[in-house]
């Protein structure tokens, strides 16, 4: 009798495991940017191009998290592709500097450890996300920037690039653009912070990011960027700022933001909102609300985010007329959208 028990209770045990393993909850959530992006505006082709490439985005990450990888390899293989395309504002498709120049952000956090890691004001990384990633994981520090951070990629065997390869036609236009409106608000005895400022926001915005849980129910964030077009003197956003464009900690949420960098490192977006989780017990689509509507809105900061928490539950907020975004769940089939409606 006493064998017959033991011997049920390990086939259950050995059926149940893996059930228990693949019923684990698994969700990733990107956006590619937020800002003015409105339908009338975009052709058909345009949207087309978007979508798909969002789409394949998603779908890599996802492929990694339902193989039972980690939630930092399908952070980065989403991130991957999106700066591996000429159209968002990261790696390959980065905005111009004033100079004429490019120069990336990005960072990453790994939300069972709390570790992170970023590179800013990078020149010749292809993908920036891997290197903050190597920073993370295979130095003491937290943040490089610049020349250091070049130095300290190729003693990992990073191969360097020409910055050239980052150069573009459209994104050379939209700097034109953008020097043609800085100097007209410039003549009116604006200083060039006060000239940014009235920028319209497809100048200031196109980040990258990805926020995902995995099957041990750890979550990570990670943000990937170009910058603000004409940015100078060295400037450096939100993207690359633990805390302000991307925050990760099991006990509340995973976060990666896109807008006006200024705001969201003032007023610390992604670690408010993780915080409101936790200590408010606020839910994430609560939580994302009140900081990006309450908090920024009023006083100018435009943008979105992405977040996630260990349950699998995602918010996808903007105050802006739209966000390129996808995202999927275990509970939840692929949605890609760019404008408000969840369109
Ligand atoms: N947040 C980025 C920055 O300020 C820009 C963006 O999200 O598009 O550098």
């Amino acid at each position: 009798m006493k064998k017959i028990t033991l011997s049920t209770l390990v086939a259950t045990l050995l059926f149940c495991l893996p059930l228990q393993a693949a019923e684990r909850p698994i969700a990733i959530a990107i956006h590619g940017g937020a800002g003015t992006i409105e339908k009338s505006k975009m052709t058909p082709e345009r949207e087309q191009a978007y979508r798909d490439k969002l789409r394949e985005a998603l779908d890599s990450g996802y492929a990694v998290l339902e193989k039972g990888g980690s939630s930092l390899d399908a952070v980065v293989a989403a991130i991957n592709v999106l700066e591996d395309s000429p159209l968002f504002n990261a790696g390959k498709g980065a905005v111009y500097t004033y100079d004429g120049r490019h120069e990336l952000d990005a960072s990453i956090m790994d939300g069972k450890t709390r570790a992170a890691g970023a590179v800013a004001g990078v020149t010749r990384i292809e993908n920036p996300i891997n290197l903050a990633r190597m920073v993370m994981e295979d130095s003491p520090f937290v943040m490089l920037a610049g020349e250091g951070a070049e130095v300290f990629a190729q003693s990992r065997g990073v191969k360097l690039v020409d910055n050239k390869q980052f150069d573009s036609k459209e994104r050379f236009e939209q700097l034109q653009k953008a020097k043609e409106k800085l100097e007209r608000e410039q003549k009116q005895d604006k200083d060039y912070q006060a000239a940014v400022e009235q920028l319209p926001s497809p100048f200031k915005m196109g980040t990258v990011g990805a926020v995902a849980l995995d099957r041990d129910g750890n979550i990570a964030a990670g943000t990937s960027t170009g910058g603000m077009t004409a940015k100078r003197y060295g400037r450096i956003g939100d993207s690359p700022v633990i805390g302000a464009g991307t925050f990760a900690d099991n006990r509340s949420c995973a976060v990666s933001a896109t807008g006006h960098g200024e705001y969201f490192i003032r007023f610390n977006v992604a670690a408010d909102i993780c915080a409101r989780v936790q200590y408010q017990g606020k839910t994430v689509t609560e939580a994302a609300g009140e900081v990006i509507n309450n908090v920024l809105l009023p006083v100018g900061g435009t943008g979105g985010v992405i977040v996630l928490d260990a349950s699998g539950n995602m918010a996808l907020t903007f105050n802006t007329k739209g966000m390129y975004r996808a995202s999927r769940s275990s509970s939840q089939p692929s949605q890609v959208a760019i404008f408000k409606d969840a369109e």
